[in-house]
């Protein structure tokens, strides 16, 4: 079997994880990592995380028979154009992790042209508000898409030499042009991010005159705002390297603004009622209503009868399982069986939440 080495630049949140994930199949890897900061060198070597750490990141990049860049999207190009000085390993794989990819691929195409290296763009669409080696977690990006963004310098194996080495995260990978990834997160993602920490500075300014605004905020505001906690530096490079595309989901609602306020104003209900079902019907076709808003396949749906403390009887068995969401279905459709659904990040939680409820209840317990 050939040991490889792998180089991991940032060992935060996502490098972290991501190497967690490689050691997961491929024990026998060598994973050697850069980060700046002490003590998240010290973070991934007490959790082994890597193998070996430096602060210098041009120290391991020629023993590496891949390169993941995993650190901001601006010092990821800064890396790139290092790398492009260095002396690799012959047909070395170079990928990164940033957020928007168009940059990041023309940057490596610009750079690295000259170079006997190969290149894709990466971005692991999974993430949380937390940061830092001591968030990474192996478990990370079950189930969530993993994208790869080709360049010319994409060979025929590039990416399934990196899934196989990536099998270990269980992601769903997928191949997706750089310039209509970054079109596609600007409409799902970098939009939304945007609406809702404008949402945030609305409400803020608004309780100034409006005190009660703190109290009364709850579910809906809540869901739509969930995602202004995000750390600003991200969102902030985010913003920077996909301006074209945020510019026109901007303007186009704006116009989508202006037509509400025109019904408004015109009283016309047919109208409005109409955008309200619009969107409710669009909702209900995504995936993300199918998975009750979270990346997760593992749903269990329990036949509970409306009595008090039905509920908590069952979160008390489950104490102890990592639960990713409880959604109690108000509607009977014909793809829910039973009010109580749950979700949960892996496979093993499920089978052990079944055999518990099965175990404990004579409650009607189903898996899709
Ligand atoms: P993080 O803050 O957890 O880790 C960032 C890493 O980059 C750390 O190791 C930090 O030391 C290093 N770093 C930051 N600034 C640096 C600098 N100027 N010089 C050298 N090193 C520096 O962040 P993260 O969430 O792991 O993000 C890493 C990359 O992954 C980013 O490009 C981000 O766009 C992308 N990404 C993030 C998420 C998410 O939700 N967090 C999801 C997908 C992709």
């Amino acid at each position: 079997m050939t040991k490889k080495t792998i180089y991991i630049a940032g060992l935060g949140l996502i490098g972290g994880s991501l190497a967690l994930g490689i050691k997961r199949d491929h024990p026998h890897y060598k994973i050697m990592g850069y980060n700046r900061s002490d003590q998240s060198r010290a973070i991934a070597l007490e959790r082994q995380i890597v193998d070996e750490a430096t602060a210098d990141f041009r120290e391991f990049a020629p023993l590496a028979d891949v390169i993941i860049l995993a650190v901001p999207i601006k010092k990821t190009i800064e890396f790139i154009k290092i790398l492009a000085e260095l002396e690799l390993k012959e047909n070395v794989i170079i990928t990164d992790a940033g957020s928007t990819k168009y940059e990041i691929v023309r940057a490596a195409e610009h750079y690295l042209k000259d170079k006997a290296v190969q290149f894709v763009g990466s971005h692991p669409m999974a993430g949380s508000h937390k940061s830092g080696a001591i968030a990474a977690d192996v478990n990370l990006f079950e189930n969530a898409y993993y994208i790869f963004s080709p360049s010319c310098l994409t060979k025929a194996n590039t990416i399934s030499e990196l899934q196989d080495l990536l099998s270990g995260l269980h992601a769903r990978y997928v191949e997706i042009d750089a310039a209509e990834h970054d079109c596609v997160t600007s409409q799902i993602s970098h939009f939304p991010h945007i609406m809702a920490s404008s949402l945030m500075e609305q409400a803020g300014d608004f309780s100034e005159s409006h005190e009660m605004i703190k109290h009364f905020a709850a579910g809906g505001f809540r869901d739509m705002t969930r995602i202004a906690e995000s750390e600003p530096g991200m969102w902030t490079s985010i913003l920077l390297t996909n301006q074209e595309a945020i510019l026109d989901r901007i303007e186009n609602f704006k116009q989508r603004l202006d037509d509400i306020s025109d019904w408004i104003k015109a009283k016309d209900e047919k109208t409005i009622w109409e955008f309200f079902n619009r969107g409710r019907q669009i909702r209900k076709n995504m995936e993300i209503h199918k998975r009750a808003g979270v990346d997760s396949f593992y749903d269990i749906y329990v036949d509970v009868p409306d009595e008090e403390d039905v509920i908590l009887e069952i979160l008390e068995l489950l104490r102890g399982t990592s639960l990713v969401n409880v959604h109690i279905n108000e509607e009977n459709r014909e793809d829910i069986h039973g009010i109580l659904q749950i979700s949960f990040k892996t496979a093993k939680d499920l089978a052990h939440a079944k055999q518990m409820i099965e175990s404990y209840t004579d409650y009607q317990v189903f898996i899709n």
